[in-house]
């Protein structure tokens, strides 16, 4: 296991809090996400955030490929250091949500797993964008605060039940891996985090409808989260029929014209945004 003090003292590394620099010191949680990936000889992994390397090096002995895309131009001596040994592994040093996905992992006809401690301050972005990147990936495993886990496995009709969770379950089965506490990190943060294990779902659940559309619809009907439906999604401009289209498919769809967001299923979202595509007799 890497000695995550003696390396920053070493290379005289401070870390910062605006890149959520918090690294993992528990090789036990390390050795747990690795097993959660399921991460074999088959399999290329791209890790987001590699750090100094300590979850890197797990990957690293389990995978066939793993590709580690780093912002910190810092880390970049350390991780020559600490990931020498491995002919496996490829460090780049760019920002994630600038970095051409197709291109990084074109040529890999293998299983594809994204395995990440994601930096704090960017979650949900790094998030949608490999869920709506496509990258043939199969399984992303990611620790991330603990709120934000509960919003990504959340059912209809509970309080963390939002855009998050039906994007996440659009794409994807997710499942609660494990909580880690947070003194398992140097330094600590202010939060608890858990792990979340996203498979790909095998069937798309919605072929004929415009993935566009669909999440338009999706993130006006959580925008105004207190509001019906109908008032919501209805009073958008670019809804065609507005209101009235609306609280006919409802209707069509056997739901109240008082149900609000929070109510509405994956599937149910899928086919409201299929009915509200087709254009008005
Ligand atoms: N993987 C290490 C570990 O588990 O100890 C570090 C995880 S730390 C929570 C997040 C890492 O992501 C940091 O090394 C940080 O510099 C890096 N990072 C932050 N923003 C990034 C971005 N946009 N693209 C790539 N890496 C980023």
């Amino acid at each position: 296991m890497i000695n995550t003090n003696e390396i920053l003292k070493k290379y005289g590394l401070r870390l910062t809090k605006t890149l959520g620099q918090n690294f993992l010191t528990d090789a036990n949680i390390i050795r747990k996400i690795v097993e959660t990936a399921e991460v074999n000889e088959n399999d290329f992994v791209l890790e987001i955030g590699p750090g100094i390397g300590a979850l890197t090096a797990r990957l690293a002995e389990k995978a066939g490929k793993v590709v580690a895309v780093e912002i910190d131009r810092h880390l970049m001596e350390p991780l020559a250091e600490t990931l020498g040994g491995f002919g496996n592994v490829q460090v780049i040093n760019a920002d994630i949500m600038e970095t051409d996905l197709t291109a990084l992992t074109a040529g890999w006809d293998g299983p594809l797993k994204v395995v990440s401690n994601l930096p704090y301050y960017i979650t949900t972005p790094i998030i949608m964008n490999l869920l709506e990147s496509d990258i043939p990936w199969e399984l992303l495993v990611f620790m991330v605060q603990k709120e934000v886990v509960a919003r990504m496995v959340a059912m209809p009709g509970t309080k963390d039940y939002s855009a998050l969770s039906v994007a996440v379950r659009y794409y994807s089965e997710p499942r609660l891996a494990f909580h880690v506490s947070r003194n398992c990190f140097i330094p600590k943060p202010e939060v608890d985090s858990a792990v979340v294990k996203l498979k790909k779902r095998s069937q798309d659940l919605a072929e004929d409808v415009d993935r566009e559309f669909l999440f338009r619809v999706v993130r006006a009907s959580f925008g105004q989260r207190r509001k019906t439906l109908l008032n919501a999604l209805g009073n958008q401009p670019w809804l065609d029929g507005g209101k009235e289209r609306l609280r006919e498919v409802l209707q069509e769809m056997g739901l109240s014209g008082d149900i609000r967001a929070e109510a509405l299923s994956v599937e149910q979202f899928v086919h409201l945004a299929r009915q509200l595509c087709k254009k008005t007799p």
